[in-house]
């Protein structure tokens, strides 16, 4: 099989990167940090020692990278991917990142004759463990057709979104959206349970009424509600991502009245040293306000005292 470049090796690529070893791909892996490497090379990875080894060694390059500013440094700058990469390689970039930024990476690495996808994902730390990611990608049809095989390994839902730079905007519509439902569930469990509701049959009401979602289905009873804010996603990442979103409204012209909003609340949580919590964590600003703790009890699904 061909071999993968694989980067950035943080909650979301280390599981993404560990699938795709399990699936038989040789891959070639870098982080500035040797911990996940180190894991990884157990598994059989081979390291990389710069962005330029691996994309040297391998013609396809993955980075899931935390933002726009680190995935151009990977790719563009010194000792970056271009400098490695030879003219039929491609370069997949699965972070959350702004269509501009995607389109810029593109543009730059056309020159070298680099086929370039931006493939943001979603559904979280759990999806990219189990595989079952949602993958929204954007670039030239026949490179993504070319890339099924990769996608389907790393998650479920795969969309093809259209030219270079869509699988960004689909992906920041998609967190504008949870960022906001993420704050909406937290007010309405908090409210809920210092009404008096038990939690698990509000939970229950919530997930078979108008109100059901994803952020209340899986990401808070699998974490907050338990009282573990270790991150699958942090409040900084889901910060940058609404940040982008309210950009991308502004220079669009379209009004982002709850994504600023959500932007706020999120920038108020990294405020309070919460920026590398779980982002589900916005429930304890609630729940310290209102003078409620809102948890699951693993064994029996009541709530804590
Ligand atoms: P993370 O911070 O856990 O991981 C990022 C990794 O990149 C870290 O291991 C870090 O050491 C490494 N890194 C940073 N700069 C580097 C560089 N210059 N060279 C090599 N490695 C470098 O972040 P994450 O939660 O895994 O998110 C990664 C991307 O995925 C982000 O763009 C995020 O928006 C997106 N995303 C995250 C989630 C989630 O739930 N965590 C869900 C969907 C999408």
């Amino acid at each position: 099989m061909t071999p993968i470049g694989f980067i950035g090796l943080g909650n979301m690529g280390k599981p993404m990167a560990r699938n795709l070893l399990k699936a038989g791909y040789p891959l070639v892996v870098y982080d500035v940090r040797q911990g996940p490497v180190e894991e990884l090379s157990a598994l059989g990875a081979e390291r990389g020692t710069s962005p330029r080894d691996v994309a040297a060694r391998t013609s396809i390059a993955i980075t899931m990278l935390p933002s726009g500013r680190d995935v151009e440094a990977v790719a563009l700058e010194d000792g970056g991917l271009k400098e490695g990469f030879r003219p039929g390689s491609v370069y997949i970039d699965m972070s959350t990142v702004s269509p501009a930024t995607a389109r810029k990476i593109a543009h730059a690495l056309a020159t070298k004759e680099v086929a370039v996808l931006d493939a943001p994902v979603s559904r979280g730390q759990e999806g990219a463990v189990k595989g079952t990611l949602s993958i929204m990608v954007g670039g030239e049809r026949e490179v993504f057709e070319r890339c099924l095989d990769i996608f389907k390994i790393l998650g479920t839902d795969i969309f093809y979104c259209g030219e270079s730079g869509m699988g960004a905007v689909h992906k920041l519509v998609n967190n504008l959206i949870q960022g906001t439902i993420t704050g909406a569930v937290a007010e309405g469990l908090v409210l809920g349970v210092k009404a008096g509701a038990d939690l698990e049959t509000l939970i229950a009401v919530l997930a078979a009424s108008s109100a059901n979602n994803y952020v209340l289905q899986h990401f808070f009873p699998a974490k907050a509600l338990r009282g573990d804010f270790a991150p699958g996603g942090t409040v900084d990442i889901l910060q940058k991502d609404l940040g982008l979103a309210v950009a991308l409204g502004s220079e669009l012209g379209v009004p982002m009245l709850f994504a600023s909003l959500s932007h706020q609340v999120y920038s108020l949580l990294h405020g309070r040293a919460l920026g590398d919590r779980d982002f589900t964590a916005i429930i304890t600003l609630l729940e310290e306000a209102a003078g409620v703790e809102v948890r699951l009890r693993t064994e029996s699904g009541r709530p804590s005292p």
